[in-house]
């Protein structure tokens, strides 16, 4: 067996052996360093927060049991995608796949603040009043789905070596998780690592309840794509231990913390122009 059959045979255990790896340590880092306070206990959050991940792995794993990297396997054995057509040097696909894929994710991200309908279902997301390592992972089922369909017509078009997607799945599952976190990082350092990868304090200020702070920031791993796209707010206006996090119109505790209330959020209130031009908050913004 080489390499890559070793990392798509046990492709699960090796994602799940990250997930708790990298959970634990963002939840004591929390604990021990914690950038604002909660405004609900813990418990209910990581309950219903985590009731919702859950929920959303046996829904995939039914759906697509061999998942992303099964169709990275079935792309490379028929020669499919662009990488595989020119016969590009291993490390290099490597290294293209995964800053591809993450261009992709940003691509994602605008695209479901900017469609109303789309919106609707990352309002799940968003609707969390606090910002901890479980809202990293909180997304309703059906933007879950499309996701994944995302995923898998940009690996079928681009043809990634299978470790790439297996590395990809991890880094994004753990920056997602790192910067959700409710973590204080010292600010130097908070500075120095997002000329590279988002922060926690970079991507808190999309889930800022002004709508030009929460229409920014869409990068889940480079901070890159939104320094290139004109998207990049550095910090929340009211900084981030005053600033109100969720969705303006959405605070019933049912609705926005409950499981059952998450999972019923996409289908409430009239489809609103909510979109992504709502950015002009500020007066003195000349564009
Ligand atoms: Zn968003
Ligand atoms: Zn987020």
């Amino acid at each position: 067996m080489d390499f890559s059959d070793f990392i798509a045979k046990y492709e699960v255990t090796i994602r799940l052996s990250f997930f708790f790896g990298i959970f634990i340590l963002m939840a004591l880092w929390e604990i021990k360093a914690p950038r604002r306070a909660l405004t609900i206990s813990k418990l209910m959050r990581w309950t219903n927060n985590l009731g919702l991940v859950f929920l959303n792995s046996i829904i995939l794993r039914l759906l697509f049991p061999a998942a992303a990297v099964g169709m990275a396997v079935f792309t490379t054995d028929n020669g499919w995608g662009l990488l595989n057509y020119f016969d590009v040097p291993f490390a290099l696909a490597v290294i293209i796949s995964i800053v591809f894929m993450d261009f992709v994710i940003y691509l994602q991200h605008v695209l479901v603040h900017a469609a109303p309908t789309l919106w609707r279902l990352h309002r799940v997301h968003h609707a969390d009043p606090d910002y901890d390592v479980t809202t990293g992972t909180r997304f309703h089922p059906i933007e879950i789905i499309l996701s994944m369909l995302i995923k898998f017509a940009t690996i079928v078009v681009l043809g990634p070596p299978v470790v790439a997607v297996v590395v990809f799945e991890i880094i994004l599952n753990g920056m997602a998780m790192f910067n959700h976190g409710n973590v204080k990082l010292p600010l130097g350092l908070d500075r120095i690592l997002r000329l590279i990868v988002v922060t926690p304090d970079m991507h808190r200020v999309h889930h800022s309840v002004e709508d030009n702070e929460t229409n920014s920031n869409f990068g889940f791993n480079l901070s890159l794509w939104d320094r290139l796209f004109g998207t990049y707010i550095e910090q929340p206006r009211d900084g981030h231990e005053k600033m109100k996090i969720g969705i303006h119109k959405y605070h019933d505790p049912k609705q926005v913390s409950w499981l059952s209330g998450m999972l019923t959020l996409p289908f409430i209130g009239k489809i609103t122009g909510y979109a992504i031009n709502r950015r002009e908050w500020s007066k003195s913004d000349e564009s």
